[in-house]
C-alpha cells in the first residue's frame, strides 16, 4: 500500500504555534490533505505527551491509533547548541521512535540534560556526536534526523552554524546517519549534487508550526510498505526505499536566496558573490540562503541525478493556488470555500492536486482555477524566491518549459491513488 506520510509536526505546546494544535485536528486536516500517518511531534513535552496517552491507543508495531482510526509514530525535535572547532553550532534534528517504552527512556536521557517543559522543541549544550552515541545506547531503532538539513541558522549544513558534510558533524557515529531532510527550500535535484548524500535518504516534511491547514503536508514522503508498522517506515528510510516525495518549489521556502529582510535585499548567489556577501543597504553580512550554500558544498554540476534516486512531486499547496486565482488572500472564507468545494467533489487535496481530470474541475472552479491546479501539477507555478526568513510567493506567470526532472515528465502520475 501507498503510504503519505508528514513525519516532522509540533503541537501547540511549541513556541510560534496555535491553540487549535491538537490531535483532533492534526488528524482532520491530515485527512483533508491525503496524509495517510503523522508524527506525533513534541513527544518530550509532559503535556502533549500526556494527551497522546489520553487520546492515543499504541498496537505492538509502535503505531499510535486515535479514536477514529487515524495512525501516528512517536516523533519529536530538538535543538543542539554547542561549539566544536572553534565555531558556535547549532543543528535541529528529528527523533523518531519505536516505542512508548523506547521514549520513556529518551525522555529520560534530555531531562538528565536540561529542561523538557518550556517548549515543544527544547535546546540542549551538548554536540551531535553525544546525541547520536546516547541516543543509539537506548535502542538501535531510533532515527536521528537532520531537520531542514540546509536553512541557515539551525541545521547541519547551515551557512551560519553548520557544518561543511555530515562526517564533520557526527564524526565516526556518521554510519548512524540515514536520512537528512531537505527542508522546504532545496528540492531533491539540489540535494543530488553533493556526493556524500548519495547514501542517504532524502526526506521531505511539512516542520508544521502554525495550524493552518494548509502547511500540514505540504512536503511529504510517499512509503510503499506492506503494513502501517514503525519498522516498516524505518526499513524503508534506511534502505533508501522511498516511491517518492513531494516538495513545494524550493524558492517557496523561507532562505532559498540569499538576503536581508528588513532592508530588502533578496539576492541570488551569483549577485551575492558580486557585493561579497556585503548587503548593498546596510552594509552587513547577508544571510546565505540554501541555493548559495548548496552551490559551496556541491561536488556535481547542476541537472546531476544519481540512479536510483526516488521521484518526486513539486507542489504548490492548492490553498495557495486557490488564493493567486481569485486574488483573495490564502485564509480568507472564498479561498476556503472553493477549497472545501474541490475536497467534497474530490476526497483529498493530493487528489485534487495530482489526480482530477481538468474538464470535473472546470464544472467546480472555472476554467481558470482549474487550468492553474494544471499548471501546478506541471511544476509550472512561477515562485518569487523566499529569503532570509521571508516565504517565496507563487505569482500567475507560468514557467514555459514542463520540469522535465520532476515525476510529471514520468510515468504513472496516477498510480499513487
Ligand atoms: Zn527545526
Ligand atoms: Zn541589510
Amino acid at each position: 500500500m501507498k503510504l503519505i506520510a508528514d513525519l516532522h509536526i509540533h503541537s501547540r505546546h511549541s513556541r510560534a504555534t496555535s491553540g487549535e494544535l491538537t490531535l483532533h485536528n492534526l488528524e482532520k486536516y491530515a485527512r483533508i490533505k491525503g496524509l495517510g500517518i503523522l508524527g506525533t511531534g513534541d513527544f518530550l513535552h509532559p503535556k502533549w505527551r500526556q494527551e497522546i496517552s489520553r487520546e492515543l491507543k499504541e498496537d505492538e508495531n509502535g503505531i499510535l491509533w486515535s479514536s477514529s482510526g487515524f495512525p501516528f509514530l512517536w516523533q519529536t525535535e530538538i535543538s543542539l547548541a554547542y561549539s566544536q572547532g572553534g565555531r558556535g553550532r547549532r543543528v535541529h534534528f528529528v527523533i523518531l521512535a519505536p516505542n512508548k517504552d523506547v521514549v520513556d527512556q529518551v525522555t529520560g536521557f534530555f531531562l538528565s540534560k536540561g529542561r523538557i517543559d518550556y517548549d515543544g522543541r527544547p535546546i540542549f549544550g551538548f554536540s551531535s556526536i553525544e546525541l547520536v552515541e546516547s541516543l543509539m545506547a537506548i535502542s538501535r531503532d531510533i532515527e536521528i534526523i537532520p531537520a531542514h538539513a540546509w536553512t541557515p541558522w539551525f541545521s547541519v549544513f547551515g551557512s551560519m552554524s553548520g557544518f561543511d558534510s555530515l562526517k564533520e558533524c557526527f564524526g565516526d557515529k556518521v554510519g548512524f546517519i540515514h536520512a537528512i531532510e531537505t527542508g522546504l527550500s532545496s528540492d531533491p535535484p539540489m540535494n543530488w549534487r553533493v556526493k556524500e548524500l548519495d547514501d542517504i535518504a532524502l526526506l521531505s516534511n511539512s516542520d508544521c508550526h502554525s495550524f493552518w491547514p494548509w502547511r500540514l503536508g505540504r512536503e511529504a514522503n510517499i512509503f510503499e510498505i506492506n503494513d502501517v508498522s514503525y519498522k516498516g517506515i524505518i526499513k524503508a528510510i534506511r534502505n533508501r526505499e522511498i516511491s517518492a516525495t513531494v516538495e513545494v518549489d524550493p524558492g517557496y521556502g523561507k532562505y532559498h536566496y540569499d538576503g536581508h529582510r528588513n532592508c530588502g535585499i533578496s539576492l541570488p548567489p551569483f549577485e551575492t558573490n558580486k557585493v561579497n556577501n556585503i548587503c548593498p543597504r546596510c552594509r552587513k553580512p547577508l544571510t546565505i540562503g540554501v541555493l548559495n550554500r548548496v552551490e559551496q558544498l556541491a561536488n556535481r554540476p547542476e541537472g546531476y541525478k544519481p540512479e536510483n534516486a526516488a521521484a518526486f512531486y513539486s507542489l504548490i499547496p492548492l490553498s495557495e493556488i486557490i488564493a493567486l486565482v481569485n486574488g483573495n488572500g490564502v485564509s480568507s472564507v472564498k479561498t476556503w470555500k472553493m477549497f472545501y468545494d474541490l475536497i467534497k467533489k474530490f476526497g483529498t487535496e493530493f487528489k485534487v492536486l495530482l489526480e482530477a481530470p481538468e474538464a470535473d474541475m472546470e464544472v467546480v472552479a472555472g476554467e481558470k482555477l482549474a487550468e492553474a491546479i494544471i499548471t501546478n501539477r506541471e511544476g509550472r507555478i512561477e515562485v518569487i524566491p523566499g529569503y532570509d526568513g521571508e516565504y517565496g510567493k507563487p505569482v500567475l506567470g507560468y514557467k514555459p518549459e514542463l520540469r522535465k526532472d520532476c515525476s510529471y515528465g514520468q510515468k504513472g502520475l496516477g498510480d499513487f491513488f
